[in-house]
């Protein structure tokens, strides 16, 4: 028996491994593209060598760093995105998700909207600024609520495109919920468009992600409805 055969024989349906196969390369290919070795150096080494290669840039650009007001920019901007805006690389910055048992037996959908989406776009580093709406269906467990801004913090912090990082943050809520049925709106603006290349500061980007109950058009209306208001 060969090896393919082997797996297939594992699977009762062709659609069933079919279904696995499209669920493995739709979580693989968004995955943020990191190196193997992305978290060899530590922290404090990472900032070092980002203010050194900061101070080249600034350099460069014919700055004078013995200016008071810019000496310490390089520093900044390196602890900057180590600690804060590209944070998120690193999965030891994942926030600890405590999840509470739903004693109401509340099964109705629950939605949080208008979450501070702030980011950065992997092609030209510049921010990208939104609000994310996200909902879940309970299977028996309920998350604090602060904890969904934290995932969609999580998430924003690294060089991203939005649409990966609305499969992104829909995958977190998956796993951290043990459900399907998540869904979520991420409406941002660019910043590459807005204030360079095309200057458009009246367009915004809308992507989605429905999973589980909320490919069935009577959830998703639902939620579309709620985030309207
Ligand atoms: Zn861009």
């Amino acid at each position: 028996m060969n090896k393919l055969h082997k797996v297939y024989n594992e699977f009762n349906t062709e659609t069933e491994l079919l279904n696995l196969i499209e669920k493995q390369d739709h979580q693989i290919s968004f995955d943020t593209p990191l190196r193997p070795d992305a978290f060899e150096l530590d922290d404090e080494t990472k900032i070092e060598l980002i203010t050194k290669e900061f101070t080249s840039i600034m350099n460069i650009l014919g700055l004078d760093l013995t200016d008071d007001s810019l000496k310490d920019t390089p520093t900044r901007v390196a602890k900057m995105y180590v600690k804060e805006i590209f944070s998120g690389l690193n999965p030891a910055n994942k926030p600890d998700i405590t999840l509470f048992k739903n004693k109401y037996s509340y099964n109705q959908m629950l939605v949080e909207k208008n979450i501070a989406v702030y980011s950065n776009c992997e092609h030209h580093f510049v921010p990208i600024v939104g609000k994310a709406h996200v909902a879940y269906i309970s299977n028996g467990t309920v998350i604090g609520l602060s904890k969904l801004n934290r995932l969609v913090q999580y998430c924003s912090q690294r060089p991203q495109v939005q649409e990966r990082l609305t499969v992104q943050i829909a995958n977190e809520l998956k796993e951290a919920l043990g459900t399907e049925d998540v869904a979520i709106v991420i409406d941002a603006n660019h910043h590459c468009v807005s204030s360079r290349g095309v200057k458009d500061t009246g367009s915004s980007t809308i992507t989605a992600e429905y999973c589980g109950k909320f490919l069935e058009a009577g959830f998703k209306e639902e939620f579309l409805k709620h985030i309207a208001q």
